[in-house]
């Protein structure tokens, strides 16, 4: 059961989030493999977007988990997870690393030093903010509004890469 957010993300007002459904998602388990997840949905009765609540173990609008994303990150090559998946987590750290300067850019917003732009200087940084990539996605969107891999749209339905 998933509690509904006290604020609407869109418009910001109170309380106003009603259950609203659920939808399938995909994401790999430890091993790589993709299983099938429901994600709960909510509508808010002031702006009439609807905003789902995307649990830190899958990533918006990716398929591989969170885990497997930092862990490749970080150099690990080994493991089923990462080897199941190796060409997406190129893909994954190509997109990273095209949008590190405009992700750098966008959390420079929050207190202390600016953020580095090179993209494997910025990910040693961000690995050890928070609690793995996850986490500290989900900061981002709320804070941000972005994602490590982009904008973060979140009344738009995810196609998953
Ligand atoms: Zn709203």
């Amino acid at each position: 059961m998933v509690r509904s957010p006290a604020i609407c993300p869109v418009c910001r007002a109170e309380g106003s989030l009603e259950a609203h459904g659920y939808y399938e998602r995909d994401t790999t388990d430890d091993d790589g493999v993709v299983l099938q997840f429901q994600v709960r949905r909510f509508r808010c009765r002031h702006c009439r977007k609807t905003v789902s609540c995307l649990p830190r173990f899958a990533q918006p609008y990716r398929v591989v988990n969170s885990n497997t994303i930092g862990a490749y990150f970080s150099g690990q090559r080994t493991g089923r997870g990462i080897e199941r998946n190796t060409a997406r987590l190129e893909r994954y750290w190509q997109r990273f690393a095209e949008w590190a300067v405009q992700l750098s850019n966008a959390i420079s917003l929050s207190p202390g030093p600016a953020p580095p732009t090179e993209p494997l200087a910025l990910w040693h940084v961000l690995r050890t903010i928070g609690r793995g990539l996850g986490q500290c996605t989900l900061g981002f969107v709320r804070d941000f509004g972005v994602t490590f891999f982009g904008a973060y749209i979140c009344h738009r339905r995810p196609a998953l890469a």
